[in-house]
């Protein structure tokens, strides 16, 4: 049975470009072999490494003066890669707005001297801190920020006001909405939400930031040896990389991330409405900060929650349990996710909420 798979990541792909992936795992453009089983030096390998950068600068309007890296190591490996790679003066700031954005901040504390510029912790994160009143010390490398926060489903809908880089780990939003690149350092993202299959992170750095790594940042996290070796140093992830590129033309076919903003706000829209006139659940995040992406919400009994769970799968709609830091359920409707998907989950939220009032 085809299921509405609402998992936070690895997530639902596209099922079109999952059918082209599993023609070519086969046979790759008539090679007679496996787009998994060639060289990331092969002619074909390296026209798709080319296509889909090139994509994703197409995409997001990625200015010239910025680099796009294919690397490893997920989200998680930026959370180092970034203070070994920006920090000259030896310090900088975060704000704190989930628990990855937390790690971010721990993993970062190792290298300089950092400090939360603001945080919602004490409110369990379900704000955005207001961006007009937030300041920042004199003479940091960057701000960090965490622009869709996926446990909790906020996402910040205005930048800080600063001079210094912004650094934002845009794993759970990257390509769901228009942004402009240029107000940014620096954009990393795990591709395993909105992109492809887990493996690949994408990192988009302003090629001024470059060449400053600290000495010990090992050669794999350095910057600017994967910019100078088109991100071939070491062998890549190669299937992420292409199944990116089915993803990116996909993508472009539709008409690209404006239009898919639209979409994913008419999705998001239709589910906070739903949620905000029902009796039975409720998404406690602060409504202007919540995020497209990830919707939690809780019927308010743990017991409850749990038949949600179990009798949604049943349903076909599957992975909807919330995270454990949060509880309750959480709808991950990323790019992928059809509407059709989110009115088949509110139908069987209207059914549960009837039969259990
Ligand atoms: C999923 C996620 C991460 C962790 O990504 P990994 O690839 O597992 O390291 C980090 N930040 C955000 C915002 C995420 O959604």
């Amino acid at each position: 049975m085809k299921v509405y798979n609402f998992s936070a990541g690895p997530s639902v792909l596209p099922e079109v470009v999952l059918k082209e992936a599993q023609r070519d795992l086969l046979d790759f453009n008539g090679t007679g072999m496996s787009i998994t089983e060639m060289s990331h030096r092969s002619k074909p390998f390296m026209a798709v490494n080319e296509e889909a950068n090139a994509l994703l600068r197409e995409l997001m309007g990625i200015p010239e003066d910025y680099s796009v890296l294919f690397v490893q190591g997920g989200a998680s490996q930026q959370f180092a890669a970034v203070p070994l790679n920006l920090l000259v003066n030896g310090k900088a700031d975060y704000l704190v707005t989930g628990n990855f954005a937390q790690k971010a901040y721990e993993e970062g504390l190792k290298y300089g001297d950092m400090a939360v510029a603001a945080s919602s912790k004490d409110a369990n994160y379900t704000f955005i801190p207001d961006m007009d009143s937030v300041k920042f010390r004199d003479g940091i490398d960057y701000v960090h920020m965490t622009s869709n926060n996926t446990i909790f489903g906020t996402r910040f809908t205005s930048l800080p006001k600063t001079t210094a880089p912004i650094v934002s780990d845009m794993s759970s939003c990257i390509l769901s909405e228009e942004v402009d690149v240029s107000k940014f350092g620096l954009i990393y993202a795990g591709a395993q939400k909105n992109i492809a299959p887990a493996g690949l992170t994408i990192v988009i750095v302003k090629k001024e930031l470059l060449g400053k790594a600290n000495p010990l940042c090992p050669t794999l996290l350095n910057y600017a040896i994967h910019d100078k070796n088109d991100s071939l140093y070491n062998t890549p992830p190669c299937f992420p990389i292409y199944t990116a590129l089915l993803v990116f033309r996909w993508l472009k076919a539709m008409g690209g991330v404006k239009v898919i903003q639209k979409i994913n706000e008419e999705k998001a829209q239709m589910l906070y409405d739903f949620i905000d006139n029902s009796s039975l659940y409720t998404n406690s995040v602060n409504k202007k900060d919540r995020s497209l992406m990830n919707v939690p919400f809780v019927t308010g009994s743990a017991e409850l929650d749990a038949k949600f769970v179990a009798e949604a799968s049943k349903a076909g709609l599957v992975s909807l349990k919330g995270h454990r830091l949060v509880g309750g359920m959480r709808a991950s409707i990323y790019n992928a996710m059809p509407v059709e998907g989110v009115k088949a989950l509110i139908d069987f939220m209207k059914k549960f909420e009837m039969e259990n009032k």
